[in-house]
């Protein structure tokens, strides 16, 4: 059995739960709580949700829950075509990663650990597997092994700006490769980004 978690201990506000937290009554809620994550900034990705405390793969990490609208912000993630879920709490402050440590279920509302997290470390979702359209592309410098350089939605072509950060990257790693006769490009740590102003 899940333990229904009283809102005082999680780490969405009691007026945004009251507003937003009704349209499942019957959910079992199991919130995130107040010590097990906080948001906060985190290296240079801007404002994160850091853990508090370890994660396993597999697990949930936490319902979710939001403001449903049919626009496209900044800290919305989709549900469907047509329909975003804002939650500037929880998932909204999730960074980018190519190789991320969460996976969230939209129509469940749910977010589950799928690579082991410890504390300290911030939670990450690959943009692209909710957004058909980003609110902006941007470029990832997440250091997966997989990183796609420059994330789109899933609907997505690569913009103007993107098709010119990926040749400059390419001659960039090229020029590396033929002064140094190996790339020495130093990648960070796994986690990335934040969209532009967060
Ligand atoms: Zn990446």
């Amino acid at each position: 059995m899940q333990r229904v978690i009283p809102l005082t201990e999680s780490i969405y506000p009691e007026s945004f739960a009251s507003a937003y937290g009704a349209q499942n009554p019957d959910h079992a809620r199991r919130y995130p709580l107040v010590g097990e994550l906080v948001k906060q900034p985190h290296q240079d990705v801007g404002l994160a949700i850091v853990a508090l405390r370890p994660y396993q793969r597999g697990e949930l990490v936490g319902n979710f829950m939001g403001e449903i609208r049919q626009d496209i912000t900044q800290h919305s993630l989709q549900i469907e075509e047509g329909q975003h879920l804002l939650d500037p709490h929880f998932i909204g402050y999730l960074a980018h990663s190519c190789n991320p440590n969460l996976v969230l279920d939209m129509h469940g509302r749910r977010a589950f650990c799928i690579r082991d997290i410890a504390p300290g470390d911030a939670l990450s979702m690959d943009y692209a597997s909710t957004e058909d359209t980003l609110f902006h592309q941007f470029a990832c410098h997440c250091g997966s092994p997989n990183c796609r350089l420059w994330v789109t939605g899933r609907n997505q072509m690569v913009n103007e700006e993107g098709q010119v950060y990926l040749r400059n990257h390419r001659l960039l790693q090229e020029h590396h490769h033929s002064a140094n006769g190996a790339a020495a490009m130093v990648h960070g740590h796994g986690v990335v980004h934040q969209p532009p102003g967060a």
